[in-house]
């Protein structure tokens, strides 16, 4: 029998429809086509393939999305929505590639769960490893997805073994593939007992499915041939003994993943999935805010800024900031408080993304996903109230690894390339840093990418040619503590001062046991790798 009971029961009902979740995988392991299928059968669109085709001429528009394109990554993040049955699933898209993996963390701030893809040929994968620990300091539910079943695989119980091992999460079968690579002809539904069958000649058709009556039904042998079905006996007893059965209260505190097979371009066990999401969730949880927590079923409306992405249309300047509802209704034209200045802001042209568009957003509940136009105003941490000063926690900024100075080509242009940049810095695109002796500005990121998409993007949007050079510093500390201590210290230490964007203290250094050195020399100092955004 399933438990799917909810575990929040007081939510109403528009909420507890909701499912707020991100994909998480190793690039190539097929996300956009798993994306493209969601849609499909959300019927958001008529015909797979639109998301990539409306993808490409999208990209040939610009330089920095040509970039995306040639290396095959996708640098910003974006949300969709679409109907599920009764379900309204929004869709939060993380950048794959791992030198954005802070613009991911901050989206995964945003989602409720995550669905885990791997590629069934080669199991977990270097940046499946480390977005699944992403999802791990926050204890995300995540469901898995072993996907390309129609090719070769490895042996299941080796991949199974294999998220067990290196991702510590215990593994659940809600499906069992029957038969591998050319011989794979479906699936066993082991949540429902039904037998799932793959159409290679359609990949756009829902695979037929057999209601099955235990596992001595007749209607197996009719369907499976019997060199499949006996080997696929054989390792269902085995599942069923040495892995756990399916635990909801596991899978909402992430200990405990269950795993589908599946072949996303032939649209097979999608469907599956896309239940397993709408039955185990979760819908929206609480939000972790200071000073209380938020609930989603409150009636009053709190969201919180995760994103900002500038210049979404080039021909306007405009910013739009992703925002997550934390609670209540919200109706286009509601006045809300933007907690960090305190000011009142009426929200008239909400965004919400549709997979097909954007659109206005005429309402929306707890667990959406909204886009609010604005012109830097809203930054990312920044909580919207309806005047309550609550102040959503834990969306960090971290320490860049890597740091560089940059220089406008053209001298006389230094003012632009410091708004350009204060623009990158507040959009969490990169850190920027204004050293307090000297002139010009040092850039962090976390990978080298950035360095790239920077450049192309500042003279893109802002017609700048920049260059990046090495910088005498390699690190980058904020530095936090006693008002005394820190007057002292930046005194005694002004080569090394510089003020981010928020005009918070930062200390660079080229040397990590200066670091060391200095938190000896002044107990009283504080010398912090993360923020809070806010
Ligand atoms: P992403 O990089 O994770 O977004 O991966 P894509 O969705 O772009 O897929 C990567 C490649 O794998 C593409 O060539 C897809 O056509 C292919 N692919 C995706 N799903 C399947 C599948 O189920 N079976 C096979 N054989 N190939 C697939």
């Amino acid at each position: 029998m399933l438990d799917t009971a909810s575990n929040r029961p007081e939510l109403p009902s528009e909420i507890a429809r909701r499912r707020t979740f991100a994909i998480i995988s190793h690039p190539d392991a097929g996300k956009t086509t798993l994306t493209e299928k969601f849609l499909l059968y959300g019927g958001a669109i008529q015909m797979a393939g639109q998301v990539r085709a409306k993808g490409e001429a999208r990209r040939t528009r610009s330089d920095f999305m040509q970039m995306e394109k040639d290396r095959g990554i996708s640098v910003s993040a974006s949300a969709m929505s679409f109907d599920y049955g009764t379900f309204r699933f929004n869709l939060v898209d993380t950048p794959g590639h791992s030198d954005f993996s802070e613009d991911t963390y901050r989206t995964l701030t945003a989602v409720d769960a995550a669905v885990m893809v791997i590629d069934g040929a080669k199991g977990v994968e270097s940046q499946t490893q480390k977005l699944f620990e992403v999802c791990r300091l926050r204890d995300l539910p995540i469901l898995t997805f072993c996907n390309k079943m129609d090719r070769e695989s490895r042996e299941i119980f080796d991949i199974i073994d294999e998220i067990q091992e290196n991702l510590a999460i215990d593994v659940t079968p809600a499906s069992w593939p029957i038969g591998v690579g050319r011989d794979f002809v479906g699936t066993y539904d082991i949540l429902h007992d039904r037998l799932e069958l793959m159409d290679r000649a359609d990949r756009n058709k829902v695979a037929e499915s057999i209601e099955i009556n235990g596992l001595d039904d007749p209607k197996l042998a009719e369907h499976v041939p019997a060199h499949l079905l006996e080997t696929f006996l054989e390792e269902l007893e085995m599942a069923r003994e040495l892995l756990p059965a399916l635990d909801r209260q596991a899978l909402l505190d992430g200990t405990m993943t269950p795993i589908w097979f599946g072949s996303a371009i032939n649209s097979f066990g999608v469907k599956e999935l896309m239940d397993g999401i709408a039955n185990f969730g979760p819908e929206p949880q609480v939000q972790v805010a200071q000073p209380r927590d938020i609930a989603p079923e409150e009636k009053k409306v709190a969201g919180f800024v995760f994103k900002v992405q500038a210049n979404m249309d080039p021909k306007h300047r405009d910013r739009v900031a992703f925002v997550r509802m934390a609670s209540g209704h919200f109706k286009r034209g509601m006045k809300l408080t933007h907690v960090r200045t305190k000011k009142p802001m009426a929200i008239s042209n909400p965004v919400l993304f549709l997979a097909s568009d954007r659109e206005l957003a005429e309402e929306a509940w707890a667990g959406d996903i909204i886009g609010i136009p604005n012109h830097g105003q809203l930054r990312i941490g920044d909580t919207l109230t309806e005047g309550e000063a609550l102040r959503v926690s834990g969306i960090p900024s971290f320490a860049p690894e890597l740091l560089q100075s940059v220089r406008a080509g053209d001298p006389l242009k230094s003012k632009h390339l410091e708004k350009a940049l204060m623009q990158f810095a507040e959009e969490g695109a990169a850190k920027v840093f204004k050293p307090s002796v000297g002139s010009g500005f040092i850039v962090g990121v976390v990978g080298p990418l950035q360095f790239e998409v920077l450049a192309s993007r500042i003279e893109m949007e802002y017609g700048l040619p920049v260059r990046f050079e090495q910088s005498q510093f390699t690190s980058a500390r904020w530095v936090a503590g006693d008002k005394q201590a820190i007057d002292k210290f930046t005194a005694a230490n002004s080569q090394h001062i510089a003020h981010d964007h928020d005009g918070d203290i930062v200390y660079l250094t080229r040397l990590k046991w200066d670091i060391d050195r200095v938190e000896r020399d002044y107990p009283d100092l504080k010398l912090t790798s993360t923020k809070e955004m806010m």
